[in-house]
């Protein structure tokens, strides 16, 4: 393709809402054997909301959530924001016998969050929840792997209610408080409308679509189930996603990658050819080839289409 035509294309993209950065990625975009997608906030809504929350302890539902929003009231994950937002409504719309509490107050209350417990040692542990000290005590709020690496034991009733959490494609979060489990949460972040449809039209132009995610095996198998992908790589955390596309480039495939978050930055950079989603992370907008300016998994396809057409040798 002659310069000319690469400058055309490239404005095509943008007004398509595909922001390419470079004429060397779109020409490699035709080629594209694999599109690894990340899961959360790429192939689903990223706007999870807390479906369940199951109390295994005397502890009342009111003060389980309070406990769990004060130890999230520091994380900027989308699963600690939904925790918060649905503690929030209860303390302020269900649990509260005081009427007066509501209205303007809860917004106010929310942006500085006076009714949740005081929180000290508060880390965020990537891939796995977060853990901080309430009360004196230490809770921890994350996945099975962040309670086995505290050596705390997980009953058999509870492993059970989350492995029924997972196969209906929600994530279960474990909390555990003074060393105990107390309470499991179950999350729901649907797909995007039009994720199953763009899966199809994929495999229909020969790539083969992969699903990659931070998230335990039961709940990634079921949501690529529901979306139409075989190949699943689950429970990887967040250095081990630029691995997985390395794995796929063996032999010379050329591999995309489509992400939103801080921790798919290196997998972006590690493609031959990186998508973000225009709502995702800066970072990994700029580790990024091309940006999905109207977040829809469409532009995959107009992405690989465009290319194909500018550098296709039968015109
Ligand atoms: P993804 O690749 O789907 O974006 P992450 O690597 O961000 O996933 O997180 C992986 C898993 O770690 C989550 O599915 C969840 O079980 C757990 N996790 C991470 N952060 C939190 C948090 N703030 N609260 C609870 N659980 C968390
Ligand atoms: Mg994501």
């Amino acid at each position: 393709a002659t310069p000319t035509a690469v400058m055309v294309a490239t404005g095509v993209g943008a007004s398509n809402g595909v922001l390419i950065k470079g004429g060397d990625a779109l020409e490699r975009a035709q080629k594209i054997k694999h599109v690894v997608f990340d899961k959360t906030g790429t192939l689903t809504q990223g706007k999870a909301s807390v479906t369940t929350a199951k109390v295994f302890t005397e502890m009342s539902r009111g003060e389980f959530l309070k406990l769990v929003a004060s130890a999230e009231a520091g994380s900027e994950h989308p699963l600690g924001k939904a925790i918060l937002e649905y503690a929030s409504h209860f303390h302020f719309f269900d649990g509260s016998p005081s009427h007066s509490k509501k209205g303007q107050n809860q917004a106010m209350e929310l942006k500085h969050p006076g009714w949740l417990f005081d929180v000290s040692d508060f880390s965020a542990l990537p891939g796995k929840g977060v853990q901080c000290s309430i009360k004196g005590k230490p809770i921890l709020v994350g996945n099975r792997k962040l309670l086995t690496e505290n050596r705390i034991a997980i009953p058999t009733h509870v492993e059970n209610f989350v492995v029924e959490l997972e196969d209906s494609a929600k994530t279960g979060i474990l909390v555990a408080f003074n060393n105990i489990v107390i309470g499991v949460l179950g999350v729901a972040d649907p797909l995007k409308r039009e994720a199953s449809v763009v899966i199809e039209g994929l495999v229909k132009m020969g790539v083969n679509p992969v699903m990659v995610t931070g998230d335990n095996w039961r709940t990634a198998r079921a949501v690529a189930k529901e979306v139409g992908i075989q190949d699943v790589r689950a429970e990887v955390m967040p250095a081990g996603k630029a691995d997985v596309i390395h794995s796929f480039q063996k032999g010379g495939s050329v591999v995309a990658m489509v992400g939103d978050g801080i921790n798919d930055s290196p997998a972006l950079a590690a493609a031959d050819v990186g998508m973000a989603i225009g709502a995702g992370t800066d970072i990994a907008i700029e580790a990024a080839d091309f940006v999905l300016m109207r977040n829809n998994l469409e532009d995959v396809i107009t992405a690989i289409d465009l290319s194909r057409k500018t550098f296709s040798r039968i015109r």
